[in-house]
């Protein structure tokens, strides 16, 4: 393993780190930490308290949450606040296909049998709702479509992708099976976390709609890095979380529109249009709507610099290691978003020698704790898994100098040579 190549700090960082993990989380501006402070100070109340206290944290929940949708193409109340992007996910994918799955059941269009009954009789019966995602999302949306297959006998129909990650358009218009009316929803995400590929949602909501089937987006990734139009785009619940564009982490939002079918997952006082009880994090929604506006300020600025930023790293890395290739969408990706395979080496041996050279990045799937599997996304493009083993991510939302760029490219070759990639 190779020497640290600059002194480390009493808290283990250098001070030449940088950090190429944004995809990951993101750190907490000052002004979204100062915004944040006087609703757990002063302005602490419950603001379904009906005392002054209450009303003054009640309107400064109903601001975060204009300006929140504003942001995001939507209506005040399409808002639901929640715990971040992992229970968006879940709320969307399980609360809307069980409310269409009961629908269904009431007009005979999916078998009465599902409960109480084993999958496979459902399954003969021919009729069981169905659930189409890609085969790219993240596990808080896949893993929700897991669960309704195991508990309630759900066809999950997973649409494939080519080698840029991009979903196959044909193959999920067939997927929509129109003529038995059994699809209750499809879920595509926006940006893909591993590759950064970006979906063509709005072709994916025109499919899902022609077969008048609800449409969710993960938008997780996406939010406060490209321009999102929820009504718009027609877009029935979207999800998004804080901690990807700077609020603290066990933040986020399901925004939904008033007309999608949707059963709550909590039960409890019915806040949040009774689709997300608890009582509501006012400093938390406050932040949400100070750190969106400040992501999007930025990126109305500097959004070309940082394209240019990516676009010089991505050639440097080529340049320099030849192995080295890029994954994902060339052109149509997040723009901070840089991610590779270096066949030869392993991607998890990679990031931790680049971590030796204060380079701090992620070989993709950052929500996958503790454990180094193979990018799925990456499987799900056609790469031999010993290929899509040595994968790579450098993420970042500020644009990178020359400077970092060489930095980061010089420890890349450097980790390369001493991992024995020649
Ligand atoms: N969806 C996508 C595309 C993500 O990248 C992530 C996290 O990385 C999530 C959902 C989960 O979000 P959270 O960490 O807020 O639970």
């Amino acid at each position: 393993m190779s020497e640290p190549e600059s002194e480390r700090n009493d808290d283990g960082r250098t001070d030449g780190e940088l950090y190429l993990d944004a995809a990951s989380t993101e750190p907490v501006s000052r002004d979204v930490i100062d915004a944040m402070l006087p609703f757990m100070t002063d302005a602490y109340a419950n603001p379904a308290s009906v005392h002054r206290a209450g009303k003054t944290a009640a309107q400064a929940l109903d601001a975060a949450r204009r300006s929140f949708a504003a942001n995001l193409g939507a209506r005040p109340d399409d808002v639901i606040f929640t715990s971040g992007g992992t229970e968006s996910d879940n709320l969307a994918v399980k609360g809307i296909a069980l409310a269409r799955m009961e629908r269904m059941r009431r007009d005979g269009v999916v078998s009465d049998l599902l409960l109480g009954t084993s999958h496979a009789e459902s399954a003969a019966s021919g009729r069981r709702p169905r659930i189409v995602i890609s085969a790219v999302e993240h596990p808080a949306v896949a893993e929700s479509a897991a669960w309704l297959e195991r508990f309630f006998g759900f066809d999950v129909v997973r649409v494939p992708v080519d080698d840029a990650a991009r979903i196959d358009l044909d193959a999920l218009k067939r997927a929509m099976d129109v003529a038995s009316e059994r699809t209750a929803l499809v879920s595509v995400m926006l940006a893909n976390n591993e590759v950064g590929t970006i979906q063509p949602v709005e072709d994916v909501v025109r499919i899902a709609h022609a077969a008048g089937v609800p449409a969710h987006v993960d938008a997780v990734q996406a939010a406060g890095q490209v321009p999102i139009r929820m009504r718009e785009w027609g877009v029935d619940a979207l999800s998004v979380s804080g901690h990807k564009f700077g609020t603290p982490k066990g933040l986020g939002a399901l925004l939904v529109r008033g007309s999608t079918p949707i059963e709550p997952l909590l039960s409890g006082g019915g806040q949040e249009r009774g689709l997300r009880s608890g009582t509501q994090n006012v400093a938390g929604a406050v932040g949400l709507a100070i750190a969106l506006d400040e992501s999007i300020a930025f990126m109305r600025e500097h959004a070309a610099e940082l394209v240019a930023s990516r676009d010089r790293l991505i050639q440097a890395v080529l340049d320099a290691v030849p192995q080295a290739r890029l994954t994902g969408d060339p052109r149509n990706r997040l723009p901070g978003h840089a991610s590779f395979i270096f066949p030869g080496v392993t991607g998890e041996a990679l990031l931790v020698d680049l971590d030796t050279r204060g380079i701090e990045c992620s070989s993709g799937s950052a929500c996958a704790v503790g454990r180094h599997e193979i990018p799925p996304t990456l499987l799900a493009m056609g790469l031999e898994p010993s290929i899509a083993k040595s994968a790579l991510r450098l993420t970042f939302r500020r644009p990178l100098s020359d400077d970092d760029i060489d930095r980061t490219v010089s420890a890349i070759r450097r980790s390369c040579t001493a991992l024995g990639l020649r």
